[in-house]
């Protein structure tokens, strides 16, 4: 019944995506979220849609904008959905963060007064990320052009991107590549070998056309760069005119390797299980300090390489371990933390789901001559109870995806009385609650750091120390 009405509202917090949240007193304070609002300013916004406890707001004029507005780097940042804080100072993202992190622990956590220390930022928060991934898909308008960028904000629509200022400078000559072999697809439809659905670019809905993404990730002390095709295709079929569009890709500086990733499912799940190699290897090497890593496609690998090196030296600062410890790291990936703490104790187990990410964390192990770390392969929460049983664990890392731990973990080590834990964490709320099960049987909270990952973006990256 509020809808389209105009109000004058101070904006005072954010949501966990980055919108704005105020209070209308008109309306007895009822919540309200506008995008692009921040925290300070005064605003003017339409209600575009109410309910009975909160609305959301159209952003109409910033009458007062706050004290920690900057002008945004990026020309579509209004419409991209990948940096939501590119508006607001680099300092304030970094303080934004630090009490993102604390709320959820006081909050989800019942932890007051935790020691949780100001934000790890980067000198240089631009050009960071080592990945990305840009949907490509059929003008909405033009269905003879395609696009190919990042998701619009809130949508599935896909805006044009040459250039990302969070991203690596590399993806520029391989997505103009691609826009390249999308026009010539138009013009000289003669030379294709497969169906003419193979010429158009991928569509969710009717599940036709053939490519989805292009994933691309680059090791930025190697300078290797691994270009990744995610297409709709069966199994023998290949890419149309691929012969060319490889002949291009694989004369741009630093690409080593070239892959057909096969994902024919009706989801928003990016890779697909079944890889083709087109040109060169399926993985390419990294360095993280001073050890050196195989990437395969699949495998998971931390997407800013210069805040991983400090993430890192975090867990083995918080750890404080010696020869004698023996220790899990738990959701390992390629076997990073694992192979970077191996040298300074007894023994360190890893433990990750997906198998090619166990293979390439072996390799890594020799690559790098270390013989005290073992991997298996499995989830935690089925693998660590077992484990902890024939084996005496002083320490476990654990870094999970967003959703946290299995409350199985979670029991196996309480109940084998690991001594200190190091949880990583890319998501406050879920170490939060995470943390709460921890220290209501025997464990407590000793250092939080949250370490900046995601420049630009709401997410948080969060390293903490727990004792027995
Ligand atoms: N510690 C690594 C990887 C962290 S990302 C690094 O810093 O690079 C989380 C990893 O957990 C991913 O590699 C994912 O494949 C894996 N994973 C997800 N669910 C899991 C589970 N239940 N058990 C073990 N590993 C899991």
């Amino acid at each position: 019944m509020y809808k389209n009405k105009i109000f004058t509202v101070k904006i005072i917090d954010l949501t966990s995506d980055g919108a704005g949240i105020g209070r209308i007193e008109e309306l007895n304070n009822l919540a309200v979220f506008t995008d692009g609002a921040l925290p300070g300013d005064l605003c003017e916004i339409k209600i575009i849609k109410a309910n009975k406890n909160y609305a959301y707001g159209e952003l109409l004029k910033i009458i007062g904008p706050s004290p920690d507005r900057v002008k945004p780097v990026c020309r579509v940042f209004e419409k991209c959905g990948g940096c939501a804080l590119q508006s607001l100072s680099y300092d304030a993202q970094l303080k934004l963060k630090r009490k993102i992190v604390s709320d959820c622990i006081e909050r989800i956590g019942g932890i007051k007064n935790a020691r949780i220390y100001d934000t790890i930022g980067m000198a240089d928060p631009y050009n960071y990320r080592n990945k990305a991934q840009f949907p490509v898909k059929k003008n909405k308008r033009n269905p003879n052009k395609t696009d190919i960028g990042f998701y619009s904000r809130r949508t599935h629509d896909v805006i044009n991107i040459n250039s990302c200022v969070i991203s690596c400078e590399s993806s520029e000559n391989i997505i103009q590549v691609f826009r390249d072999y999308f026009e010539k697809n138009k013009s000289a439809p003669g030379r294709f070998v497969t169906a003419p659905s193979a010429r158009e670019p991928y569509d969710e809905i009717t599940h036709a056309g053939v490519i989805r993404h292009i994933f691309i990730r680059s090791g930025f002390k190697t300078g290797e760069i691994m270009v990744c095709i995610v297409a709709n295709l069966g199994q023998g079929e290949n890419l149309p005119d691929y012969v060319n569009l490889i002949g291009r890709l694989k004369k741009i500086s630093g690409v080593v390797s070239i892959i057909l990733n096969i994902n024919t499912d009706k989801t928003n799940v990016i890779l697909g299980k079944i890889n083709k190699v087109l040109y060169g290897r399926d993985y390419i090497f990294d360095y993280i300090t001073d050890k050196k890593f195989k990437i395969s496609v699949n495998s998971f690998y931390q997407i800013n390489p210069l805040q991983t090196e400090k993430l890192y030296a975090k867990a083995l600062e918080f750890a404080q371990v010696n020869q004698d410890y023996t220790c899990i790291d738990a959701y390992c990936g390629i076997g990073t933390i694992a192979l970077m703490f191996a040298p300074f104790v007894k023994k360190i187990y890893g433990v990750e789901i997906i198998e090619q990410a166990i293979l390439d964390a072996r390799k890594n192990a020799e690559i790098n001559s270390i013989a005290n770390a073992e991997f298996i392969t499995g989830k935690s929460e089925q693998v660590i109870p077992e484990l902890v049983t024939r084996e005496n664990i002083d320490l476990i890392i654990i870094d999970p995806p967003r959703k946290g731990c299995d409350i199985k973990l979670l029991e196996a080590i309480i109940s084998a009385k690991i001594k200190k834990i190091i949880y990583v964490s890319c998501d406050p709320a879920t170490l939060a609650r995470d943390i709460k099960i921890l220290s209501t049987d025997g464990y407590k909270l000793y250092e939080v750091q949250p370490v900046d990952m995601f420049p630009h973006t709401m997410h948080v990256e969060t390293i903490v120390s727990l004792q027995r």
